[in-house]
């Protein structure tokens, strides 16, 4: 039997529609799990994915990077140890600010990029495991992470891993920020003319057309 430490982490998230978990807390709006994740540090009504661990966890869980057991696992394991749980909640703070800066300002800064670089080789080398590809139950495949040892490791491997994949693949160049300044939320700008502006058409998107419709109406 697999045990809790043995619990795969998706390094992929599934295109499964019929999910149960929830996800309508966080918004998932940026096209890269990369960017989605620095995105939680300003989720709708203000408040930070990262403010607690069981926040943290509830996050991992709507990306689907945890299912519900293994998600119920680590609530417990950080119950048990307070002080992991803190350690870990604090380092994913710094890889957060790490991918923001490399998020906004990498495409034209080597250095942001460099710093980038050591943090992701720095996560990457710490977490032992294995790699595997699993056939899910609706036909589809994923690529997963099996961590050994702590119950807490490689808990920011996807992450990481879709952040490196930017990186090789060049995608920096697509990265924007919402063109509301208020908003702060980045996105991959995946539009074949490359014109993305809004975060989200539903939120920051409708804001923009109400406030021209607005304009118009009082010229
Ligand atoms: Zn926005």
């Amino acid at each position: 039997m697999l045990g809790p430490m043995s619990q795969p982490l998706e390094l992929t998230r599934s295109a499964s529609a019929t999910e149960p978990r929830e996800r309508h807390a966080f918004a998932f709006v940026a096209e890269r799990l990369w960017l989605d994740f620095v995105n939680s540090d300003r989720v709708a009504r203000g408040d930070d994915a990262l403010s607690d661990f069981d926040r943290f966890v509830r996050w991992l869980e709507a990306a689907h990077l945890l299912d519900e057991e293994r998600a119920a696992s680590m609530l417990r394991r950080s119950q048990q140890q307070p002080a992991g749980a803190l350690a870990v909640l604090g380092d994913a703070r710094r890889v957060r600010n790490v991918l923001r800066a490399l998020a906004e300002r990498g495409a034209s800064s080597s250095t942001i990029r460099s710093d980038a670089l050591a943090e992701l080789n720095r996560v990457l080398g710490r977490s032992a495991g294995t790699r595997r590809v699993e056939l899910q139950a609706d036909g589809g495949f994923v690529r997963t992470f099996v961590p050994v040892g702590d119950a807490f490791a490689g808990i920011l491997i996807s992450v990481v891993e879709s952040a490196a994949d930017a990186l090789i693949l060049g995608e920096l160049v697509r990265v924007r920020r919402c063109a509301d300044p208020r908003c702060g939320r980045v996105f991959q700008d995946e539009t074949k003319n490359g014109r993305r502006r809004w975060c989200d058409m539903a939120t920051c998107g409708n804001r923009a057309k109400a406030a021209r419709h607005r304009m118009k109406l009082h010229r």
